[in-house]
């Protein structure tokens, strides 16, 4: 496991409360595009996608041993945990979300919208309520890289709702150029949703139906990168994978610092038993460092 200094960039002096490790930890190296890290609490692993080599891997927190979680794995990209600790993945090769189920069996959950095939679903969170909130841009679709080379068949890239109750997928916001990663505050009454292509991301108001209004840009980015995955923290700031770097945003909207990488960052999760460990996924790599707060609890948790 290699060493590298941590090179946090303070904009705000408040970020000052967040520091923790002076090393970033490299836990592996090898993938060719690392995404979708997830933590398992329970098992105290964590499962993360390499999305060109149509694998999943999974790095055991005790004794750090690394290897294979699911090979092929369907070109998964986004991964989450419902209520149950399941695994819920988007996966770019099937163009559905699915669930992993407790025997091990995998669920689609949602595969078309008005009877029509979904791009290929980036990422995704789960609501306390139960319900499961996906994005759908068309990475997977452009080239044989990250999935299958494939006609769009939705005119549009849309963020869309599972029900709970009759599994029904819906369309929740139908504006988005390039929809990308996405994540409820920590009360679930704001959802976050990055538009990579226009290199903001958006903060929506969630009614209790289901359905959102608002949708203000929440942070920009003037650079040429655009954000992909975001998570939040307890304190409720805003942690979003941009460019080589992760950008930490107070809950105010002011960019407080950034957390940079040698690689380019796709997402992040906090993980272990405290949750005061970022895990990052960056191209060739995870990477992890321990911070000095904790990341968002569910709320059903
Ligand atoms: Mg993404």
């Amino acid at each position: 496991m290699e060493l590298i200094p941590v090179d946090f960039e303070a904009f705000d002096k408040r970020i000052a409360a967040v520091r923790g490790d002076r090393n970033l930890e490299r836990l592996h190296r090898g993938t060719r595009w690392a995404e979708g890290p997830v933590y398992f609490p329970a098992g105290r692993f964590l499962v993360w996608s390499d999305i060109p080599n149509d694998r999943m891997l999974r790095w055991d927190e005790q004794t750090g041993a690394i290897g294979p979680f699911r090979q092929p794995s369907g070109y998964v990209n986004g991964n989450t945990l419902d209520r149950e600790g399941r695994l819920i993945s988007c996966e770019h090769g099937a163009r559905r979300v699915t669930r992993t189920e407790h025997d091990g069996s995998v669920t689609t959950l949602a595969d078309s919208w008005r009877g029509r095939r979904l791009n290929s679903p980036n990422d995704v969170v789960v609501r306390s309520d139960g319900s499961i909130w996906f994005t759908d841009p068309p990475y997977g679709i452009l080239g044989d890289y990250e999935g299958h080379r494939a006609e769009q068949e939705i005119d549009g890239c849309h963020v869309y709702r599972i029900d709970p109750g009759t599994g029904a997928t819906e369309m929740v916001a139908g504006d988005f150029a390039r929809p990308n990663g996405l994540a409820f505050d920590l009360d679930e009454s704001r959802l976050f949703v990055a538009d990579t292509q226009e290199r903001h991301l958006r903060v929506f108001d969630v009614r209790d139906d289901g359905t959102l209004t608002g949708g203000r840009v929440f942070a920009a980015h003037d650079g040429k990168e655009g954000f992909d995955g975001l998570r939040l923290d307890d304190g409720g700031r805003v942690w979003a994978a941009v460019g080589s770097s992760v950008h930490c945003y107070d809950p105010d909207g002011t960019l407080l610092g950034r957390l940079n990488l040698p690689e380019s960052v796709s997402n992040l999760v906090f993980g272990g038993p405290k949750r005061n460990r970022v895990f990052i996924t960056a191209t060739t790599s995870l990477y992890s460092v321990m911070l000095n707060i904790r990341g968002a609890r569910p709320v059903w948790a």
